[in-house]
C-alpha cells in the first residue's frame, strides 16, 4: 500500500508518499509561503528531476490540490491515480491527554482535536487545515492522525505534574506533555534494533537536537521523562527559545522592560536559545564557525547547549539506575560530531565514552563507542514520516 504522509505548518505544508511494501519513498515535497505571495512546490520524484511550481495557493487545500496533481502527473509523477493512495498519516502536533497513541481519523476524533487547540494554538489548526483539505479532496481514503505528545502519555504522574496548585492541572490540564515523540519513539526503537535487544529490557537516553530540541528517558520502550513541558519552549537552550529559566525572571523583565505577555512569550520563543545568547545566529553550523574564530559569545551559546544536554541525560540515567544506550538525532544530533563530543564530556563518570575517530561522521546510523561495557552511543537519522506511515498502516 501506498501512503501519503502529511505534515501541515501554518504557510507550508511537507509530504512523502511511501511505498509500504518495502518502505520506499516514491516522491516528496515541500510547499512554502502558502497563503502569501510566493507560493511554491519543490517536488522530487525518485529517479526524476526536481519540479517546481508557483502559483498562487490561497489556502492548504489550493496547495493540496496542486500536489496531489504533481504527484499523480505523467511526467513528473510518482503514481498513476489517485486510487493508488491508500491511506494519509497526518502529523499532530498537540494531542493532549486525549490521544496516548495514533487514531484513525472519525468525526469524533475531530472534535477532540479541536478540543486540543488551545494547548497549541499555533500548531494544531495548520494540522487540523491540512486533515480538512484531504478530506474534501479524498473523500474515501482513510486517514490517521499521528500525535507529537503521544509517545510521552506514559510519563508517570510524579514527573509530569508540576509544582503549582493542583486545580491548575484540574482546570486547565497544565502539565507535562512532552514533544518529538515520534523521533523519540523512532530512534529508540532503531537502537534497539540496531543493538539486537528487546526494547523491553533496554533503558535508552535519546537526543533529538534540532532547530527544537528534546531529550527523552525511554524505559523498557515507553517514555518515562522528557525535557519539553506544558509547551515545546521548555527543557533544553536552543535555536531561539530560551528552555528552562527562573520563572520569576518573566514579571522582572516585563516590568524593566515594559512589556506585555505577547512581547515576552516573543522574547522567549524567538529571541533567546543560543541565538539570544551569541546574537550572531540560532544555525550551529553559524555558532560553531564564530567560535572557532575566537567569538566568545557563540563559544558561550554551544557551551551553555551542552551542559543543558549533558545535566539532562544524566539526570535520566539517575532516573533509570542505569541507561544501555544514548541516541542522537534530528540536525544537529545527526550532524554534528563537534555538539556530540562536548555533550559527552561530562558524561565519563557514567562511562559514557565517546570515541573521537567513530565520531567524525554526519548524517548516517553509527555506533559511535567502542564495547567497553559502558552504554552505547549511536547517531540515527530520525525518520518521523517512516513512523507516521507505519502507524497509519497498522491501523487502516
Ligand atoms: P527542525 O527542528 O526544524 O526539524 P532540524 O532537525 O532540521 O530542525 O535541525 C536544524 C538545525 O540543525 C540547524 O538549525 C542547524 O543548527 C543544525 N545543523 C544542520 N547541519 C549541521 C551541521 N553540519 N553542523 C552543525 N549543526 C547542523
Amino acid at each position: 500500500m501506498n501512503i501519503l504522509v502529511i505534515n501541515c505548518g501554518s504557510s507550508s505544508l511537507k509530504y512523502q508518499l511511501i511505498d509500504m511494501d518495502g518502505e520506499n519513498v516514491l516522491a516528496k515535497g515541500l510547499v512554502e509561503r502558502i497563503g502569501i505571495e510566493g507560493s511554491i512546490i519543490k517536488h522530487d520524484t525518485t529517479g526524476k528531476e526536481r519540479v517546481t511550481i508557483e502559483e498562487p495557493m490561497d489556502d492548504h487545500k489550493r496547495a493540496l490540490e496542486l500536489v496531489l496533481q504533481v504527484i499523480v502527473d505523467k511526467d513528473h509523477g510518482a503514481i498513476n491515480s489517485m486510487e493508488e493512495i491508500g491511506a494519509v498519516g497526518h502529523r499532530v502536533v498537540h494531542g493532549g491527554e486525549e490521544f496516548a497513541s495514533s487514531v484513525l481519523i472519525t468525526d469524533e476524533v475531530m472534535g477532540a482535536l479541536e478540543r486540543c487547540i488551545e494547548l497549541a494554538p499555533l500548531h494544531n489548526p495548520p494540522n487540523i487545515m491540512g486533515i480538512e483539505a484531504c478530506k474534501e479532496l479524498m473523500p474515501n481514503t482513510p486517514m490517521v492522525g499521528v500525535f507529537d505528545t503521544a509517545f510521552h502519555q506514559s510519563i508517570p504522574a510524579e514527573n509530569y505534574i508540576y509544582p503549582l496548585p493542583y486545580e491548575f492541572y484540574e482546570k486547565y490540564k497544565i502539565r507535562k506533555y512532552g514533544f518529538h515523540g515520534t523521533s523519540h519513539k523512532y530512534v529508540a526503537n532503531r537502537a534497539a534494533e540496531i543493538l539486537g535487544r528487546d526494547i523491553k529490557d533496554l533503558n535508552i537516553v535519546t537526543c533529538h537536537l534540532g532547530n527544537g530540541s528534546s531529550v527523552t528517558a525511554v524505559q523498557g520502550g515507553k517514555s518515562i521523562d522528557t525535557s519539553m513541558g506544558f509547551t515545546p519552549l521548555e527543557g533544553l537552550a536552543m535555536g531561539t527559545r530560551s528552555g528552562d529559566i527562573d520563572p520569576a525572571i518573566i514579571p522582572f523583565i516585563m516590568d524593566k522592560e515594559g512589556m506585555n505577555f505577547e512581547e515576552v512569550n516573543n522574547v522567549l520563543n524567538k529571541k533567546s536559545g543560543v541565538l539570544g545568547i551569541s546574537g550572531v545566529s540560532s544555525d550551529f553550523r553559524d555558532l560553531e564557525v564564530a567560535a572557532s574564530e575566537g567569538n566568545e559569545r557563540a563559544q558561550l551559546a554551544l557551551d551553555v547547549f551542552c551542559n543543558r544536554v549533558t545535566k539532562y541525560i544524566a539526570a535520566y540515567a539517575a532516573q533509570m539506575c542505569r541507561i544501555d544506550a544514548l541516541v542522537f538525532t534530528a540536525g544537529i544530533g545527526e550532524n554534528s560530531g563537534f555538539i556530540r563530543e562536548k555533550v559527552c564530556e561530562g558524561l565519563e563518570c557514567l562511562n559514557i565514552i565517546i570515541d573521537k575517530e567513530l565520531n567524525d561522521i554526519r548524517g548516517e546510523e553509527r555506533i559511535l563507542s567502542k564495547n567497553l561495557g559502558g552504554p552505547t552511543i549511536l547517531v540515527i537519522p530520525t525518520n518521523e514520516e517512516l513512523m507516521i506511515a507505519r502507524d497509519t498502516l497498522s491501523l487502516v
